[in-house]
């Protein structure tokens, strides 16, 4: 199979690139060279999180690699076979963990046996999937592709001492069945929930404050969280809204000079999008459902107006896979996002036996 050659610039140009090239040719077995890892970053190459991704993706698929080390802009990456089985993975910082877990994913769902992922790093991390997303927004999507997940939280890791430990158990299926993510029945409940870890609670409450005041929820679904276990101090914010279909996770994080107020207004605004636009799917779970779609040669989703992420991630992912991903705004703030192609299914490279612990 001949190489496919990938700008990490193009687009986006972040870590994301990296990953999705990573999941699909570990399901393919295409090897693929990238130039210019996360270019459009203010520090590009390889950080401990996309390293962690890198050698995680070896690891499940006996995969050899070049270049992968610490601040490396290139990737030569040639997969063999994927093997599910028991893994650990430890990112070694605070980065994202649950980036980690979703680089490996895509191949465990359709291998032919079960595997046990624990993930140590962060768990509730600016800018990449909180855990609770994974568990009630992306994980129950993505079950509904056929696969099982069963999840554990040992401990929450936030910025800068990480430590955070979860994992998950994959019940795979032979192939991915297509889905869709169409009207968006009502509401039936919201919840807040600010997690402190050795942060003053006062924090917490201001955020929840917020909520309370900009959105109306009730004081009833707004809980302040300590948890103990955390090895460091942190904070997160998580904004959970259910329909009978869907429970969507929106997230605020604690940043440098950033108010509790402010921190809850990223959140919450994210909220008032969602909630305006009338769709089910929103902004980060649309660019991660794109790969699982993608393997199950359809599926079409209403979702707010596409990001780079989203848009990036298609044009990745057309380089792995027959596919065609659109993008068509129906009315004002409303897209659908249609995939169709071929069903991927497992070459028959795959093979069960014992995972190595790393
Ligand atoms: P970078 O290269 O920017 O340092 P990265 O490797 O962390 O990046 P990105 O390329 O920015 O990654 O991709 C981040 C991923 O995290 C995307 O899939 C995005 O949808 C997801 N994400 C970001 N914020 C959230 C959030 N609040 N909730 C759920 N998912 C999120």
């Amino acid at each position: 199979m001949s190489t496919i050659l990938i700008d990490g610039s193009e687009g986006e140009g972040g870590g994301q690139i990296l990953r999705t090239a990573l999941s699909l040719s570990m399901v393919t077995g295409q090897p693929f060279r990238m130039e210019k890892i996360r270019a459009r970053r203010p520090k590009p190459g390889l950080k401990r999180q996309h390293l962690t991704a890198v050698e995680a993706a070896v690891t499940v698929s006996r995969a050899i690699v070049e270049g992968a080390f610490l601040e490396s802009t290139s990737v030569e990456f040639l997969p063999g076979k994927v093997i599910p089985g028991t893994y650990a993975f430890d990112v070694g910082s605070a980065g994202s963990a649950t980036l980690v877990l979703q680089t490996v994913l895509p191949p465990l769902l359709t291998s032919n046996g079960i595997s046990r992922l624990t993930v140590m790093g962060g768990t509730h991390n600016p800018a990449a999937p909180p855990y609770d997303f994974l568990l009630k927004t992306f994980g129950p999507q993505l079950e509904r592709f056929g696969p099982r997940l069963e999840w554990h939280l040992e401990r929450p890791g936030f910025f800068p001492a990480g430590g955070g430990r979860f994992s998950v158990t994959i019940f795979p299926v032979p192939q991915l069945a297509p889905v869709e993510w169409l009207a968006r029945s009502p509401i039936r409940s919201r919840m807040a929930r600010a997690l402190i870890s050795r942060t003053p609670e006062s924090i917490a409450r201001r955020q929840l404050a917020a909520v309370q005041q900009r959105l109306a929820w009730s004081p009833d679904g707004c809980l302040v969280e300590p948890v103990p276990a955390a090895r460091g101090p942190g904070q997160a914010l998580l904004l959970e809204i259910s329909t009978d279909e869907i429970t969507t996770v929106f997230s605020g994080f604690p940043d440098r000079g950033r108010s509790p107020e402010d921190v809850a207004i990223e959140a919450i605004e994210s909220v008032e999008r969602w909630m305006e636009s009338d769709v089910m799917v929103d902004e980060h779970l649309a660019d991660q459902l794109l790969i699982p779609m993608a393997l199950a040669g359809g599926g079409r989703f209403r979702t707010t107006e596409p990001s780079s992420h989203t848009r990036t991630n298609a044009s990745i992912i057309r380089r792995f896979l027959e596919v065609d991903i659109g993008f068509a705004e129906e009315s004002s703030g409303t897209w659908l996002v249609t995939v169709s192609g071929k069903p991927h299914q497992d070459a028959g490279t795959a093979e069960s036996g014992p995972g190595n612990a790393t």
